[in-house]
């Protein structure tokens, strides 16, 4: 039997400040780090964010003996490794990216001791020759980083994940710790079974990211929208999605032409073109990164403060997973959803292409929850974590609905006017020209048709192009009209169109104020903008230096309190979260001496100015 040792809260609090330079552990890490040490298998179930690569870093830190992590992602193996470096752990990596020199550089220090964590591709697991040697070394944890990749009930199966399952058999004296961000009841069963896990520690942990404000808005001139989102937010990093790659060229092409660091990620580029882009976004030197869904899984960049989607996701919990990228490091991260009934029309074009009844059955399933979730009334979180089986009263103050001061506009007659010309007319025009008959307009097209003799000619002169625009979209949304493919779209009626044509049906919208967001910030929130700034430069270089990612060095959370609390001596910046004994160690007297010589040049007498 294996001796697992002993070690008190306090003791975990002590290693919790000295590594990570936390002071308080976030929720449930304290339980799994307990149960691991005390010679439990674990499941833990925890959104992305939630802090789930302490609880094994730690565990494995204080365990006698070498932890294992099974990591699906060898292009981000590096960056965990270098990550876990910079807290001081013992972390080395064995993949198939390294030459015979470096692997057998990791043996002798396996051999010799030195390393503590050792991380690995699911693939190496699988080679028998590999788990022959893992098996001198007598590993006495394996964690399984994103574990769902090992239930076919997952929405990321990989097969190279089963070989995990001789786990139990082969190191039968090896705890097991199963993480992931996505799982349902049935995935969860399925993990555990396929692990053979005993009767392991559960946690379930919530799934809200309260630090996630989402908002859906319609979409029209997609590109012009993501332009004003993005340069809304100067400097910041964010993720844009869009399904197809030519839109994530055209998205990025122009973003560039305005100025935006943007770079494109989809699987049509060299894989090389896709990890410098990549590589790039981790490490702050491009701002904005356009992508298909192909980017993102494993993705620890903590500090992305948006996610915008230019197209629907196919499903809500794709949606989830994909936004749950921004906000790591707990600040406030927008989410942003542009969407538009053509989306859907491409998609069910999609689904009715696929053969499989049961898959065809399950995109269609996964559509309506994506639909029901845009097109809502009610607050999206509650939408969103009732998908996961959670429930939420609503009124959550971080989404669209909950924030933006609504009312409802009755639009029958307008709706009428456009619904009239577009009848009149043999459902056989285009948007645009809908509108010039509306508006009275003195066009070739409507002098050579005639349309200036129809009843319905000019009677909206009065009001902007730009409203017949919104009700033609509102129109739209509804599914009072349909747009017919083609070249030319036309536009043709429904039977609820028809209904509000013949006043059968009033045609009512809401429309919400776009208010800038009015979070009321705590005055924890409030820091010095320049200061930050410059402790930000500050990163970069010294993360540039050491060829790492910024995150790596200090997060945005971090230097956020750095800039508020503006500490002018060592122990003042030792209590600054996430400053361990390593980092204060390389980086406190730098970091120390650009605060204070800031704190001079600006005249701050005390170590904690009032910065408002
Ligand atoms: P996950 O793997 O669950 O997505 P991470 O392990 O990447 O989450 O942690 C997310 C962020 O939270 C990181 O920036 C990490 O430094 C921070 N973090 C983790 N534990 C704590 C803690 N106890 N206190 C403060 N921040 C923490
Ligand atoms: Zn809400």
């Amino acid at each position: 039997m294996r001796k697992y040792p002993v070690i008190s809260e306090k003791e975990l609090y002590g290693e919790l400040k000295r590594y990570f330079g936390f002071s308080k552990f976030k929720a449930n890490q304290l339980e799994v780090v307990q149960a691991l040490l005390g010679g439990s298998d674990a499941f833990v179930s925890m959104p992305t964010g939630g802090g789930k690569s302490l609880c094994y870093q730690l565990t494995g830190l204080l365990l006698e003996g070498l932890t294992v992590v099974v990591s699906p992602l060898i292009a981000l193996m590096q960056d965990q490794v270098s990550a876990a470096q910079e807290l001081g752990l013992a972390a080395a990596f064995l993949n198939s990216s390294m030459n015979e020199k470096e692997i057998r550089g990791v043996y002798r220090r396996l051999h010799a001791g030195e390393i503590k964590l050792l991380y690995i591709s699911p693939e190496r697991f699988s080679s028998d020759q590999f788990r022959l040697r893992l098996k001198e070394f007598d590993p006495v944890l394996c964690v399984i980083d994103e574990a769902h990749c090992i239930s076919e009930w997952g929405h990321d199966f990989r097969p190279d994940y089963l070989a995990l399952s001789l786990i139990r058999s082969e190191f039968p004296g090896c705890l097991i710790a199963a993480f992931t961000a996505t799982a349902t009841r049935t995935v969860q069963q399925d993990i555990q079974t396929k692990l053979k896990m005993k009767n392991p520690f559960v946690v379930r942990a919530s799934f809200d990211r309260p630090e996630l404000f989402y908002r859906v808005s319609p979409k029209q001139s997609v590109l012009d929208q993501i332009l004003a989102f993005v340069q809304d937010r100067p400097g910041k990093a964010g993720i844009i999605y869009r399904s197809k790659r030519a839109d994530v060229e055209a998205t990025s092409d122009f973003l560039r032409t305005h100025g935006v660091n943007a770079l494109p990620y989809h699987a049509g580029l060299p894989d090389k073109t896709r990890l410098t882009h990549q590589e790039r976004f981790v490490r702050d030197e491009a701002d904005v990164i356009v992508a298909t869904i192909a980017f993102g899984m494993g993705i620890d960049k903590s500090n992305v403060r948006f996610v915008v989607h230019g197209d629907l996701p196919k499903s809500l919990e794709a949606y989830y997973q994909e936004t749950g990228r921004a906000g790591r490091d707990g600040l406030l991260s927008h989410c942003l959803l542009l969407y538009s009934p053509g989306d859907i029309r491409t998609q069910r074009y999609f689904i009715d292409q696929i053969e499989d009844e049961e898959e065809a059955a399950r995109g269609r399933r996964n559509l309506d929850t994506m639909l029901r979730y845009a097109q809502a009334s009610e607050c999206r979180r509650t939408l969103l974590l009732g998908h996961f089986d959670e429930e939420h009263t609503g009124g959550c103050g971080r989404c669209d609905v909950c924030t933006d001061e609504a009312s409802t506009e009755d639009l029958s007659v307008d709706a009428q006017k456009l619904l009239s010309a577009i009848a009149r007319t043999g459902e056989r025009f285009g948007g645009g020209h809908i509108i010039d008959i509306v508006k009275g307009g003195d066009t070739e097209k409507i002098r050579e048709r005639g349309h200036d003799t129809l009843p319905t000619f000019g009677v909206g002169k009065g009001k902007p192009k730009k409203h017949w625009q919104q009700v033609l979209n509102d129109l739209l949304n509804r599914g009072a009209l349909q747009q017919n493919g083609g070249r030319y779209p036309t536009l043709s009626m429904t039977e609820s169109g028809r209904d509000i044509l013949f006043g059968r049906e009033a045609f009512q919208v809401v429309r919400r104020a776009q208010q800038a967001i009015l979070i009321k910030k705590s005055s924890k929130e409030e820091y010095d903008l320049e200061l930050f700034e410059r402790l930000r430069e500050k990163r970069l270089e010294l993360s540039r230096e050491k060829g790492i990612a910024p995150y790596m060095v200090f997060s945005d959370a971090s230097l956020e309190e750095m800039a508020r609390e503006i500490p002018r001596d060592r122990p003042a910046f030792l209590q600054i979260s996430g400053v361990g004994r390593k980092k204060m160690k390389q980086y406190g007297t730098l970091f120390l001496e650009l605060i204070d010589g800031y704190a001079r040049e600006k005249g701050f007498t005390e170590s904690r100015p009032d910065v408002r």
